[in-house]
């Protein structure tokens, strides 16, 4: 018998754990954050493992244990974003010496965040390549492929069993000029993949019409922008998602282009940046600078400030697009990083706000506190690294699934996920599967031919 488990990511954005049983062998997927939640409950004081679950900020790992289920044999990260990697640290404990595995990119992620959090992964480790065939028993053959994403080194899952195909599609985008790393290939997914019986996927952009363009548009988007605004004088800022390499890579490039030295500031940029050099996808240290510490920041700003250093020959990259309190950007907005800004310098936002009530009202204060300083800002530079509607069409087209399972949503995103499927044929609660968290189901192929082909239970 298969049964998937719906622990973490079918009630909001983020938060991602699926446990995948088939025969009584396990493996789990994914294991992150529900970042607000997290930055909320984080912000001043140390919580415990059952403080993080009841806030609703980690995975609640404790359903695992009502299912009674058999320890799995693997925890799987499909990529390393903080929502699908970054409970580990948390409620690992639930799974002592269960194998972790990852690609390299990933893998890296996970060692700095206990490096971060001054502890030590007890667990093994195992690194794959993103084009993997891991045979874990007779129940499971893991597969993966790359998929291009927000993030290098993204894997597409596929759980083969007796009993049919699981396949995890969170996060992924289709986007065949990813700027760095593998560009999306369906055909050859769907070939490594086979018939799918059940594809669980990712809903994130499925209110947002028409298609995700490329990675390679923000080159497009940055070339038309520097192709006319006078900054001769000024100095230029720009912000975007520190873990976003591919992004990073295009921003450097141009800014270089532009005659400008540039600086990579604080410490999440080196983390992620220090990574991608270090297996060889971009050497940051090629075209830029990085100032990393406190006191570093203090100095180097306090020379900006003062007119020490030419700002028009310089541009900064900083952390805080989404107005994190304690980003960069929010400290020099509020005195707590010298004032760098005069009037006519140029902000970019190489991003765009995370539609959760918290980010927009952080980013509200930001941006008026730049234009308060006759800041000229630039925002939306940015392309999505989710699917929109049209690429969802494609991709459930191309992999023919028996069954769907949006994920990655609150209730807006998975309504608006269903209409898509809908439309496409699909009938709800027939072979569209609406899942919440601490959802389990049921699935045996030899019932196929049954009027009832799955069943959804509560965990309890
Ligand atoms: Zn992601």
């Amino acid at each position: 018998m298969l049964k998937i488990a719906f622990i973490g990511g079918f009630d909001e954005v983020g938060k991602n754990c699926v446990a995948i049983n088939s025969n009584g062998t396990v493996v789990i997927i994914d294991m992150g954050l529900d970042i607000s939640k997290y930055i909320e409950i984080t912000e001043d004081n140390i919580p415990s493992k059952n403080e993080l679950i009841n806030y609703g900020a980690v995975p609640n790992i404790e359903e695992y244990e009502k299912l009674n289920w058999p320890k799995p044999k693997l925890i799987f990260i499909a990529h390393g974003h903080l929502d699908h990697v970054g409970a580990i640290p948390h409620i690992i404990t639930h799974f002592k010496n269960v194998k972790i595995m990852g690609t390299a990119f990933t893998i890296k992620i996970l060692e700095k965040i206990y490096l971060s959090e001054r502890k030590v992964i007890e667990n093994p480790i195992e690194i794959i390549n993103s084009d993997c065939k891991y045979y874990v028993d007779e129940n499971i053959t893991l597969v993966t492929q790359p998929i291009a994403h927000s993030i290098l080194d993204t894997t597409i899952v596929c759980i083969k069993t007796p009993d049919g195909n699981v396949v995890y599609a969170n996060d992924f985008k289709i986007d065949t000029k990813p700027v760095l790393g593998k560009p999306t290939d369906l055909k050859k997914i769907k070939k490594a993949f086979g018939e799918v019986k059940f594809l669980i996927t990712d809903s994130t952009g499925s209110v947002d019409d028409g298609k995700s363009m490329s990675e390679e548009m923000v080159k497009k988007m940055l070339d038309d922008l520097f192709s006319y605004i006078d900054v001769k004088e000024n100095l230029i800022v720009v912000t975007t998602f520190s873990s976003h390499i591919q992004r990073l890579s295009t921003i450097v490039k141009k800014l270089k282009k532009e005659h400008r030295k540039v600086f990579l500031i604080g410490r999440s940029l080196e983390k992620y940046t220090s990574i991608a050099k270090e297996l060889g996808y971009f050497n940051f240290d090629k075209y830029c600078e990085k100032v990393l510490y406190p006191r570093q920041i203090q100095k180097f700003f306090n020379k900006i400030k003062n007119n020490k250093i030419d700002r028009k020959k310089i541009a900064l990259i900083i952390t805080g697009h989404q107005g994190e309190p304690n980003a960069i950007l929010a400290k020099i907005l509020s005195d707590r990083l010298p004032d760098i800004f005069q009037k006519d310098d140029v902000f970019i936002f190489s991003s765009r706000i995370i539609p959760v009530q918290m980010h927009i009202e952080n980013r509200a204060i930001i941006d008026q506190q730049l234009k308060d300083r006759k800041v000229r800002i630039f925002k939306d530079i940015h392309v999505s690294g989710h699917p929109a509607k049209e690429d969802l069409r494609e991709f459930v087209n191309m992999m023919n699934p028996e069954f769907i399972v949006p994920a990655h949503c609150d209730k807006r995103l998975k309504d608006s996920a269903v209409e898509v499927y809908q439309n496409m044929g699909y009938k709800l609660n027939e072979n569209i599967i609406y899942v919440n968290n601490s959802n389990y189901l049921e699935y045996e192929s030899k019932n196929n031919d049954k009027k009832e082909k799955f069943k959804l239970n509560k965990i309890d």
